[in-house]
């Protein structure tokens, strides 16, 4: 057994999809790493920066998919620690962003386990400026707002009406099995089906696929090109920045008149 002053676990963010998102303090981290608990959504290209000896536990929590429950994640990232481990918790995008970083943290620290946070590119940043849409471009709008498009509560759903009317862009994480419930309630709220929107899934990987529309053609444009999860959909004027915008071969008057 490893004996070190405090038990202490690296919450590290592997940003989406390409290793070269990682960042030089995510590299370090590995690179020191006895144990690694890795979420399904981290590129495996990101796993060589840890030693060959280093213990890799994958813990996948894909909706739908075989996954570990969080309480197990907990229990196992507490008892490696406490074991005198150098473990490293690594996270696809920013572990605060969508990925229960925050309950982690919780349940590590209720352990008597320090916590250091190591942020990671997001997705619902990186998946954007992979397709040129600057997100918080200040001539359409004055901010972004990251949110849910499934958040596991059917009595705790997203005010779709109330984000229609903020005017600023949404960046929407786990929106494509609910798509139609957004488009509805978004328009529902006052959102006009021509305004621009835009779908980057596996962002940063060789499966990355896209494409430019309207709010009123998401949910038909995810069901025609094949774009399935995981996938980041961005509603706001500041679409129309991207040359995919311009360049986009739909139908005649398709974006305008939607
Ligand atoms: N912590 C992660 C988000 C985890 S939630 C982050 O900061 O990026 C999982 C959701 O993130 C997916 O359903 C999808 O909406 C989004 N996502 C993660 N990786 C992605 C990728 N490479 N391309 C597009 N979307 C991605």
């Amino acid at each position: 057994m490893k004996a070190v002053a405090t038990p202490r676990v690296l919450l590290v963010g592997a940003g989406p999809g390409d290793p070269e998102l990682l960042t030089l303090k995510a590299i370090k981290a590995l690179r020191q790493a006895t144990v690694a608990l890795v979420d399904d959504l981290v590129h495996p290209g990101a796993l060589k920066f840890l030693r060959r000896s280093a213990r890799v536990i994958h813990v996948g929590k894909r909706g739908g998919c075989a996954s570990t429950p969080q309480a197990f994640i907990h229990k196992l990232m507490v008892a490696e620690a406490l074991r005198g481990e150098r473990v490293v918790r690594l996270k696809g995008g920013d572990p605060f962003v969508f990925g229960r970083g925050g309950e982690e943290c919780d349940a590590l620290r209720e352990a008597g386990i320090e916590v250091e946070v190591i942020a990671g590119v997001t997705a619902g940043m990186a998946g954007p400026a992979s397709i040129g849409v600057p997100v918080t471009d200040r001539r359409h709008t004055r901010g972004v707002v990251l949110v849910t498009g499934h958040t596991g509560d059917p009595g705790n759903e997203v005010d779709w009406h109330a984000l229609a009317r903020c005017g600023l862009t949404l960046v929407i994480y786990m929106g494509v099995a609910r798509v139609q419930v957004i488009v509805q309630g978004l328009r529902a709220g006052g959102l006009p089906g021509d305004t621009p929107a835009a779908v980057v899934c596996s962002a940063h990987t060789p499966a990355q696929r896209q494409a430019v529309c309207t709010l009123a053609t998401l949910a038909e444009t995810l069901q025609q090109e094949g774009l399935v999860s995981p996938a980041i959909l961005v509603i706001g004027d500041v679409v129309q920045a991207s040359p995919m915008w311009a360049a986009a071969l739909l139908p005649q008057g398709a974006l305008s008149h939607a």
